[in-house]
């Protein structure tokens, strides 16, 4: 057994969770600005609900954002609150 390729190989994996981690944290926060009306980016209040999609009743929402200002772009996927068919959105 090859311990070195082992701790490489466990190295890689902490690695790939932290980096996932840190992702999902600054998705996050990315989304909490964008919930205030503020641009992550560039701090502006020029954000702009592009796109709005959903898979079904019960499945998460996904939301594109669009930045006016600095053309900043990000789409997220939130938990539909069970408001199937009242706020069906089309554009
Ligand atoms: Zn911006």
């Amino acid at each position: 057994m090859d311990y070195y390729l082992l701790a490489f190989m466990l190295i890689i994996l902490s690695g790939s969770v932290f980096v996932y981690m840190y992702y999902l944290k600054e998705k996050k926060e990315e989304l909490d600005s964008i919930k205030r009306g503020f641009c992550p980016k560039c701090k502006q209040k020029s954000i702009e609900l592009t796109d709005q999609r959903s898979s079904g009743c019960s499945g998460p929402k996904i939301l594109s954002f669009e930045c006016l200002e600095c053309g900043y772009v990000n789409s997220f996927a939130v938990e539909n609150s069970g408001s199937c068919g009242t706020d069906r959105y089309t554009k």
